[in-house]
Formats: structure tokens, C-alpha cells, sequence
């Protein structure tokens, strides 16, 4: 227990008693994330939870509730909606998870853009933002569970990002306002370049209060799935799409034809004996998109509007939900997170030498997306797991022959590959955070205080 009697009386003084939880079924299903797609996270992570779950609805609270954490010593460790991968909302000290679920309201359209409470569904943004003449930029296939506040803090990218690249990528956010966790709690505005500090930190260095995002110009995408006999078809015009700059696209994923029966979300529109790419194009380019199926020797097996009435939702078979297909029909499977070389022959090397070393242990998932200005294939692989020795000897090989790995199996920041030793976000944790209560044991290169309830207690 990481927490006192008198530090829970003292929350009712923050928010009404409805909104702090404490019985195990709450505590236990709010604490857990998908973490449980990795095999190895699943043992780690199973028993951690948070002491408490406090909901919170404004800044006030939050800034009541940080100063008496801070007090405290108590760990604190923000949730959107419980989507992410990793355990990033597992509280491995226990303490506090603060629920920003409530806090969900869309603020203004203004400038081309939303800005938005952290708890706000995505969906809503998407939904509100098309009724606007706008539309996201880009969203995990998760838009419809997981929040604007979870996806920056703890995403990184997806649906889109072939056309506007990632997150991370300058441009994609216009501002933060972020609580500090210090004696007294200070409410920042990060703008420009300052928004890296906090971007994709599993809120281990402020809790994120308001996001201001760009938005784009709406578009009646189409959805289209095209099968290929052989997966170096299927790869060519996966790059041939994403370079055509004459095709505007919001998706381009390639599955390894063992892949396709797993996914639901498009049986009757995808072969299961092809490799399918799955693609939302405009549908003034649509035309020409399908030329490119034909002269790259493929077939069109389905399409439909996205958002169309009885409509498909390709995007569900794609991102990491094609692990989650892939999990429910065996839960031996799981993934990697992998950046391929950035041009079409050397990818297609890489995938070849992965694919003659572990055949049918190492299934291919490709996602293409334009990071930092360039075409780029970037993976979620459909791994069999036998042995954390085996899973790491497929990352060595990976690196070996050039291919990045954003590992998955890993809740620590800096392990998974994004913001290896990323010295911008430490240091803005020693100034926001100097007791270290903020998702404390996330961040390997932050020297962890002592917490209440943790062996040394020092005052
Ligand atoms: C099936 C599936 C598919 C997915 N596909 C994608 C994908 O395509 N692209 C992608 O990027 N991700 C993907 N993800 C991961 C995840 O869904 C997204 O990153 C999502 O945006 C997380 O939002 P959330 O509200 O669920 O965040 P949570 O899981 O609740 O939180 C994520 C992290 O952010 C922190 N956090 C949350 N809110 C705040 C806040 N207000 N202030 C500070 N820190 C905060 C949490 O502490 C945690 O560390 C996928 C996950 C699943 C299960």
C-alpha cells in the first residue's frame, strides 16, 4: 500500500467521493492496459495496480491533487482511456491513477484545428471535425477507444501518417498546457519545439490538460483491398502508392497472406489466399489507384466508403489491431515494432533475409508512412513466441541486417526505442518533477526518490 489513511481523507477535500475508487474490480481494471499482448510484459506486470483511482474533470483538481501528492510522496500515474501497449498506465509503484476520462470536453475549433480536453475520444474529434469541413491528420486504429491526451502522451502515430507523417513529426501539435508536479504545481504552455519534452514521455514528466492539434481538410475517403500472388508484388506497390505524391492517401498496410484469414474486420472483402494491401484513398484518385493494382499484377477484392453506411472499417485490421486479430486466433502470437530500411529494394532485402532465417515464426505487416519527409515502411510483424531468448535473438537479427526495433516488450521509455536517452525529456523531468512521483519506474535514466511506502523514506 502506497498510500495512508489520512492521504485518502485528504482527497475528498480535491473532488467529490464518487470520483475515488478504491474496490479491487475498479482498481484492477483500471490499472491494466494491452500490455498483455506481450508475453513477457504479461508475466512482469500482472499483479501491479494502483492503491486508488481519482477522477478528475478540471485543472483545479488536478493541481489540488498533485500538491497533495507531492506532500505525500504518493506515485501518480495518468490514464486516458487504457489503450496503450506497454504497461505505460501501470502503476509499478502503485499510489494514484488519475482517470481523465471525465475531463472530456472539446474546447474550440479554431484555426484549422481542435483543441481539447485529454480525455476526449478521438472518435469525437474525428466525428466533430468532419461536421466542420476537418478531419484528423492522423489516429491509431484505436480512434475509437483511446484519447487525445493518451495518444500523445503514449502513441505515436498510424491512419494518416503516410500523408502527414507522425506525431513527432514538427507541425503535427501547437500546443500543450501541462501540470508540474512540484511543491507548487505550475500550469506550462509548451509550444514549438518545447512540445518533444512531454510528447510520447507516459506523462512521466507533467500531466497533459489541454492539447491544441491541427487538423485537415475533410475527405470521403475510400477503402480499398487489393490482393497480390506474391509478396514482392504486394511490397512494390505499397511503394509505388505512398511515392505516387499524385495519390491522396491516408492508409497504405501490407499483410502476409498468413495474416489476412485472422483479420474480421475484412473477411469478404480481402482474399485469404493473397497478400493484401489495404489502403483509404481519395476517391478522385481512386481511379488511378486501381490502375496501379493492375499493373503490379494484382486484384481488387472489396472496397467501400469509409463511413459508409453498413461500411467495413478496414483500418480495424491494421496498426497493432491486426496483432489483436491475430492473438484472439493464438495467443502463442505477438509482435515487433520495426523500422525497415527507407527505400523499396532495401526493405524488401531486409524482409527476405527475415523471412529465410524464420519463415512462418516472423509473418510480415507493413505500414507505410512519410516521417520526417521521407517514405518510410515501417512494421508490425506477427511474431510466434516461444522463449524470451528466441524473441530476443529475432531483435539481434533484426539490428544485425540494419532493421530498426522499436521494442514492444518493454515498459521502460527509453528501451522501446523512441526516445532512446532523449536528454530534452529528462531534463524537463528534474525541473517538473523532482520527487519523482509522476509513472515513477518508466524512465530509466531518471534517478528514482524515494516514494511513500517504497523501503527508504527520507524527511
Ligand atoms: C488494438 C490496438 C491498436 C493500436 N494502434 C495504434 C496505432 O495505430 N498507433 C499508435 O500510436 N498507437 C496504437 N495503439 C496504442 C494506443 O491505443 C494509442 O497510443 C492510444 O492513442 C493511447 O490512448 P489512450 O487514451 O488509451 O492512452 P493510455 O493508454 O490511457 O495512456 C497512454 C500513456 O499516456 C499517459 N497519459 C495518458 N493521458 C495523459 C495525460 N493527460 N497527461 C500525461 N500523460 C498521459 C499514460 O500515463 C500512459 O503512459 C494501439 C493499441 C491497441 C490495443
Amino acid at each position: 500500500m502506497s498510500v495512508s489513511a489520512e492521504f485518502l481523507q485528504a482527497l475528498q477535500d480535491i473532488v467529490p467521493v464518487g470520483a475515488i475508487l478504491t474496490d479491487f474490480g475498479s482498481l484492477e481494471r483500471l490499472s491494466k492496459d494491452y500490455y498483455w499482448y506481450s508475453p513477457w510484459l504479461k508475466e512482469q506486470l500482472a499483479d501491479k495496480r494502483a492503491d486508488v483511482v481519482v477522477q478528475c474533470t478540471t485543472e483545479a483538481q488536478i493541481v489540488a491533487l498533485l500538491r497533495l501528492t507531492y506532500q505525500h510522496r504518493v506515485p501518480i500515474t495518468a490514464r486516458g482511456l487504457g489503450t496503450g501497449n506497454y504497461g505505460q498506465i501501470v502503476p509499478l509503484y502503485g499510489g494514484v491513477l488519475l482517470d481523465l476520462k471525465p475531463m472530456n470536453q472539446i474546447l474550440a475549433f479554431s484555426n484549422g484545428g481542435v483543441i481539447a480536453e485529454p480525455g476526449v475520444k478521438l472518435s469525437t474529434i474525428e466525428q466533430e471535425g468532419r461536421q466542420q469541413g476537418l478531419e484528423l491528420r492522423m489516429y491509431p486504429s484505436t480512434i475509437g477507444t483511446a484519447s487525445i491526451g493518451g495518444f500523445v502522451a503514449g502513441g505515436s502515430g498510424g491512419i494518416g501518417s503516410i500523408a502527414h507523417g507522425v506525431l513527432r513529426d514538427r507541425g503535427n501539435l501547437r500546443a500543450l498546457r501541462l501540470i508540474t508536479a512540484e511543491a507548487e504545481p505550475q500550469i506550462l504552455e509548451l509550444r514549438g519545439p518545447e512540445i518533444d519534452q512531454a510528447l510520447h514521455a507516459y506523462g512521466t514528466n507533467g500531466i497533459i490538460t489541454q492539447v491544441d492539434m491541427p487538423l485537415a481538410p475533410r475527405v470521403d475517403w475510400q477503402q480499398l483491398a487489393a490482393g497480390f500472388g506474391s509478396w514482392q508484388a504486394a511490397h512494390d506497390f505499397t511503394w509505388a502508392v505512398a511515392c505516387a505524391t499524385g495519390i491522396q492517401k491516408r492508409m497504405i498496410a501490407g499483410l502476409e497472406q498468413p495474416i489476412v484469414a485472422y483479420e474480421k474486420p475484412i473477411a469478404g472483402y480481402a482474399n485469404p489466399d493473397l497478400h493484401t494491401v489495404l489502403l483509404l484513398i481519395s476517391p478522385t484518385d481512386l481511379p488511378e489507384a486501381k490502375l496501379l493494382v493492375a499493373e503490379h499484377g494484382g486484384e481488387v477484392t472489396g472496397e467501400a466508403p469509409l463511413y459508409g453506411k453498413g461500411s467495413p472499417t478496414f483500418s480495424d485490421a491494421t496498426w497493432n489491431h491486426t496483432t489483436l486479430w491475430a492473438k484472439k486466433q493464438d495467443d502463442a502470437l505477438t509482435y515487433l515494432q520495426c523500422g525497415f530500411t527507407a527505400n523499396r529494394t532495401g526493405s524488401l532485402e531486409q524482409m527476405q533475409l527475415l523471412k529465410t532465417k524464420f519463415g512462418d515464426e516472423f509473418l510480415l505487416h507493413s505500414e507505410m508512412v512519410r516521417f520526417q519527409g521521407n517514405v518510410q515502411c515501417w512494421a508490425l510483424p506477427i511474431i510466434r513466441y516461444s522463449t524470451r531468448e528466441r524473441l530476443q535473438e529475432m531483435i539481434d537479427y533484426c539490428e544485425s541486417i540494419g532493421v530498426f526495433v522499436y521494442n514492444p516488450h518493454t515498459y521502460i521509455l527509453e528501451d522501446g526505442g523512441h526516445d532512446a536517452g532523449n536528454p530534452v525529456q529528462l531534463s524537463f523531468k528534474h525541473r517538473t518533477d523532482p520527487r519523482g512521483i509522476l509513472n515513477p519506474g518508466k524512465m530509466r535514466l531518471f534517478q528514482q526518490p524515494d516514494l511513500y511506502g517504497s523501503p527508504v523514506l527520507v524527511e
